[in-house]
């Protein structure tokens, strides 16, 4: 099995890269961004609770997230990994993304880290909010705020792994293809 941790600052690529590593790799894609974004579509009760942190640029909180992702986990067995994008984010979900694995008899492969500066990130993000649909993508401010949770509360996971060696820091700057080949590579190391 490999699951793979694809990990970044918003706008940094994760969806894109997600995407074309599923296909390469057949792995399980779970992006906690996507779930939520479907469930506050479909008005649920999870839905509207995330809908509030979401507008603000925060976290949803970790006893929601973390639920909603061992719920998706559980729910999709026999797959050959999982990409996790989007998540975690703190660090207390990085140690029940851990608890988890362990209690289906697997680990955490790598976490890869798309390095992207900040003011690359705002343009791609107010460029993405011109026909994303996103909300979350058009107030400047909202969008700092988001870099600024991330670098607070979402870094220190990329810490969390260096520590059992499974951090990879990539440039995440270049063509999707460029991108995409130097995730490959360093996927093809470990696995
Ligand atoms: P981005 O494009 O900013 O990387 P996502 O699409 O992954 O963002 O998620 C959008 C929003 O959903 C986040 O800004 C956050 O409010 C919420 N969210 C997504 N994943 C998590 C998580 N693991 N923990 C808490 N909140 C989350």
């Amino acid at each position: 099995m490999i699951n793979l941790i694809l990990f970044g600052p918003p706008g940094s690529g994760k969806g894109t890269q997600a995407k074309l590593l599923v296909e390469k790799y057949k792995l399980h894609h779970i992006s906690t961004g996507d779930i939520f974004r479907r469930e506050m579509k479909n008005d649920t009760d999870l839905g509207k609770e995330a809908k509030s942190y979401i507008a603000k640029g925060a976290l949803v909180p970790d006893s929601v997230t973390i639920g909603m992702l061992r719920k998706e986990v559980e729910s999709n067995p026999d797959v050959a990994g999982y990409i996790f994008d989007g998540f975690p984010r703190t660090v207390p979900q990085a140690e029940a993304l851990d608890t988890l694995m362990k209690e289906l008899n697997q680990s955490i492969s790598c976490l890869l880290e798309l390095k992207v500066q900040d003011d690359e990130l705002r343009n791609r993000l107010m460029e993405r909010g011109k026909t994303s649909g996103r909300a979350d993508d058009v107030d400047p401010n909202v969008i700092n705020d988001r870099i600024s949770v991330y670098k607070e509360k979402t870094l220190p996971v990329a810490n969390h792994y260096a520590g059992q060696n499974k951090a990879n820091e990539v440039n995440g700057i270049g063509t999707i293809e460029e991108v995409f080949g130097r995730l490959s590579e360093r996927i093809d190391a470990v696995s």
